[in-house]
């Protein structure tokens, strides 16, 4: 169907060589976009680059370092220099550190809010010039659902998933005229290294969730490949500054 068709759009996802990022990046390369994947680990890049060509399409790996300023700005340069343009950007690296508040170091604090959101902030950056050049753009922040919801082991990540929706909002209103969408979407409990560490560092964390969520289980990272090509396909034209919710109904129900 052509309005969510990606063909001869280029996708670049960071943290795109596993998880929810991996996800994403193969619903974009099924509906035809040249997708780069960025990140740090070449050992899971390998095999994430062998998955996406699967489908067709041309993928890339380019190291990214989103800690860096810098390693943003290059990489989204050597995409665009590989692709000649650039048209979607999925903001998805993440990380967290699982302590109290009090026992939080400076360190702890800089690290997720830095590798959460501060990147998405010089990512979009990089990117914005390139998607003016193309007449348009999509930009898809990752949030959680600790964009809303809070929790007494995760003050660095909740304040940045917070502040990652209210980043894309504003994004959305900035560059509205330059008809670059910005969402962001919230995943409810993902099976992913992330959570697999989460599982055995937080008791009773498994049972929880499956309580909690009304579709009985834990999603999986293809269940963002529909929700990527939605929000970078023209399907999603009038659609800006939204968050969206996929999370098996988790948000929902108290
Ligand atoms: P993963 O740990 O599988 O993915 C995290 C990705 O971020 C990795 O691919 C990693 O790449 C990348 N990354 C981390 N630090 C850096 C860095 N400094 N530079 C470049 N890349 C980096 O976990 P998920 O797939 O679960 O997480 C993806 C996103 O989804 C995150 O933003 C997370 O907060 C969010 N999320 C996840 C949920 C879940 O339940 N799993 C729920 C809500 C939100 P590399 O390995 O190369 O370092």
């Amino acid at each position: 169907m052509a309005i969510f068709s990606l063909q001869n759009r280029v996708a670049f996802v960071t943290g795109g060589n596993g998880g929810i990022g991996l996800g994403m990046a193969k619903g974009l390369a099924a509906a035809g976009a040249s997708v780069v994947i960025a990140g740090r680990n070449k050992a899971k890049a390998q095999s994430a680059i062998s998955e996406l060509r699967s489908h067709g399409t041309l993928a890339d790996f380019v190291d990214l370092d989103v800690l860096k300023e810098d390693s943003c700005h290059q990489a989204v340069r050597h995409a665009v220099e590989r692709y000649g343009r650039l048209d979607i950007l999925v903001n998805n690296a993440g990380t967290t550190v699982r302590k109290q508040p009090q026992d939080l170091t400076a360190q702890d604090w800089h690290l997720v809010m830095d590798t959460n959101l501060t990147s998405a902030f010089f990512c979009s950056q990089a990117a914005y010039p390139h998607m003016v050049r193309a007449g348009g753009g999509k930009i898809i922040n990752i949030g959680s659902m600790m964009s809303v919801f809070a929790s007494s082991y995760a003050t660095p990540y909740a304040a940045s998933k917070g502040g990652i929706v209210q980043l894309a909002k504003s994004m959305a209103v900035a560059w509205a005229k330059d008809n670059i969408q910005v969402n962001a979407i919230l995943p409810g409990w993902i099976d992913t290294d992330l959570t697999r560490k989460a599982r055995e560092q937080v008791q009773g964390l498994n049972d929880r969730v499956l309580s909690r969520t009304p579709a009985q289980r834990w999603g999986v990272p293809d269940d963002f490949a529909g929700i990527a090509v939605f929000l970078a396909s023209p399907a999603s034209n009038f659609i800006t500054g939204a968050a969206i919710a996929v999370d098996g109904g988790y948000s929902v129900q108290t």
